[in-house]
């Protein structure tokens, strides 16, 4: 539970004001994980524990069973009972929070979240801006764009062919470019899960497995470290399935074949008329 303005961890206080920076804030912005927090009595410190989805004490004003005072949510001193006691924002993501984060700080926070627990991200906070999520898959792409030239250029020199500081700034640019297609391998990436989808019942929209695409970017990160970045593209499917599944409300099994299915049949076709072609 931090700051939404200074980043200043809020625990343990007395009444609903930032000690860092002076602004007020409301238990009720936040989320809090069963057994993660506890409630205290300002008066005789009795615990009182999170009963509702948002991991808040209901009702929210009562009487206290020791002391017998009456207190509300908002008087409730909120202590963190376990080390990984955090207590998010509810309802926004580190990539909602980037006017207050700063962008690489956001983005850098929403890569974590999707590589360590993809399934409450796109549970909570995968949005409706595909914009946002455009932005979030091109600095994926940005950031790996130079250290991806630089390791082509060895990979040329090591092979002995020549190559010079011109090269290099062409595959850098290249590099910086490729997002231009992001949003058109990821709509064309988006139509083949959507085709697989075919037959679940939901009120999700195209725009829903666009996002999830484009937030399913983080393993390309991996790309650049030669043999295990070959399994980054696998691990992308990976969050791609988990997405599918939560958003959708569906197993995991039946979003593999979503996601999958569409895209094996589609290079089978291909390999067939190669074939046909080439015959
Ligand atoms: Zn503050
Ligand atoms: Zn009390």
């Amino acid at each position: 539970m931090r700051c939404t303005h200074c980043d200043y961890l809020l625990f343990n206080l007395l009444g609903r004001t930032c000690p860092e920076c002076g602004r007020l804030f409301s238990v009720t912005q936040y989320h809090f994980e069963p057994g993660d927090v506890s409630f205290d009595c300002p008066h005789c410190a009795q615990a009182y524990y999170g009963n509702t989805a948002q991991g808040l004490p209901h009702p929210p004003a009562f009487r206290c069973v020791t002391c017998g005072m009456g207190v509300t949510l908002e008087d409730l001193i909120v202590r963190p009972r376990s080390s990984q006691a955090e207590g998010r924002l509810h309802g926004r993501s580190p990539w909602d929070r980037r006017n207050q984060l700063g962008t690489m700080k956001a983005w850098w926070e929403t890569v974590k979240m999707l590589l360590g627990r993809p399934g409450q991200f796109f549970t909570e906070h995968a949005g409706k801006s595909n914009m946002e999520a455009w932005l979030f898959a091109s600095i994926v792409s940005w950031v790996i764009a130079i250290p991806n030239a630089l390791l082509q250029a060895g990979f040329q020199y090591f092979l002995g062919v020549p190559f010079g500081i011109a090269e290099v700034m062409g595959m850098i640019a290249l590099g910086f470019a490729s997002a231009l297609w992001i949003p058109v391998g990821a709509a064309f990436m988006a139509c083949l899960i959507r085709i697989g989808l075919i037959g679940v019942h939901s009120n999700r929209t195209f725009g829903d497995v666009y996002r999830i695409v484009l937030y399913s970017t983080p393993p390309a990160l991996f790309s650049i470290i030669p043999v295990i970045g070959g399994f980054a593209s696998i691990w992308q499917v990976v969050i791609e399935i988990i997405g599918v599944s939560k958003m959708y409300g569906i197993s995991g099994g039946r979003a593999a074949a979503a996601v999958l299915l569409p895209s094996v049949i589609l290079v089978i076709l291909v390999v067939i008329a190669v074939f046909i072609i080439l015959i």
